[in-house]
């Protein structure tokens, strides 16, 4: 029997033609696909269609498989000699527990390979006209991770709220409110510009702008699913004038 191989492959944030052609490759080939909830229909079509696929969930409060039975199912799958496609949304290392997953295989002896993907920071701001840096408007871009735990969001607030940097917050739609108060309370001007935009890179994409005085307000009316991405910084200003897809999306629409 061959050995198995696992190959933990990121799918970008939603559009299909924003794989690699590594992934695309490695789709084509699979034998078994285990993907989570942020990849998007159209690319898991695009996998071999003879291929097993595996749903390991992830939602908010529905995780499907607790991350220590998955890390063991990916061991599994590899040690019955099957070539593996763990298939996340975006880049497997950023805020995708890919870390985890492959210290698993590591620690198993198994072989893998991780092949990077466009993360939602990246492919979002790019769709929404928001350049992530900018001379005029920030020098600097974080990304970080915006759940809420008991009510509350740990990060350095202080560290965030420094003048010249765009902050992307991740996973940030049920905190928006405590973290736009929480960086007002640091000393971010409530006038900072703020934008959180719905499943980026797709059909269903929308960008709701405003500051950090007037976004949680924004988005609670415009009544928006998860996936959503919040963007805050100067460069947000610049997505009403480089706004390029959702503008020609709805000129589409139009016709
Ligand atoms: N590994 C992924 C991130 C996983 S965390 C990556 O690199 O992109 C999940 C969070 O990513 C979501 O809560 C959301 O904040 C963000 N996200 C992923 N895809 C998105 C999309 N298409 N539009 C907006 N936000 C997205």
């Amino acid at each position: 029997m061959l050995p198995g191989m696992v190959y933990l492959v990121g799918a970008g944030p939603g559009d299909p033609e924003l794989l690699t052609l590594r992934a695309a490759k490695l789709l084509n080939e699979a034998e078994v696909i285990v993907y989570d909830h942020l990849v998007s229909a159209p690319i898991l079509e695009m996998g071999n269609s003879g291929a097993q696929r595996i749903y390991a969930g992830k939602e908010r409060g529905n995780h499907t498989l607790v991350q220590s039975d998955l890390n063991q199912l990916l061991v599994r799958l590899a040690r019955e000699g099957k070539r593996v496609i763990r298939l996340k949304g975006g880049d497997p290392f950023i805020f995708g527990r890919g870390g985890e997953e492959v210290e698993a295989l590591a620690a198993a002896g198994i072989a893998f390979e991780v092949v990077p993907g466009i993360t939602a920071a990246c492919g979002v701001a790019a769709y929404a006209g928001i350049p992530l840096t900018h001379r005029d408007h920030a020098n600097s871009c974080l990304f970080v991770a915006g759940h809420l735990k008991d009510g509350s969001i740990d990060l350095d607030w202080d560290f965030l709220a420094r003048p010249g940097r765009t902050l992307v917050v991740y996973m940030g739609l049920l905190g928006l409110s405590t973290l736009c108060g929480k960086l007002v309370a640091h000393g971010v001007p409530e006038t900072t510009p703020a934008a959180i935009i719905q499943h980026g890179t797709t059909s269903s994409q929308k960008t709701v702008a405003g500051t950090l005085a007037t976004l949680p307000q924004l988005a609670q009316s415009a009544r928006l699913a998860p996936p959503t991405l919040i963007i805050i910084g100067d460069v947000v200003r610049l997505h009403a004038q480089l706004d390029w897809y959702e503008s020609a999306a709805v000129g589409a629409g139009a016709d």
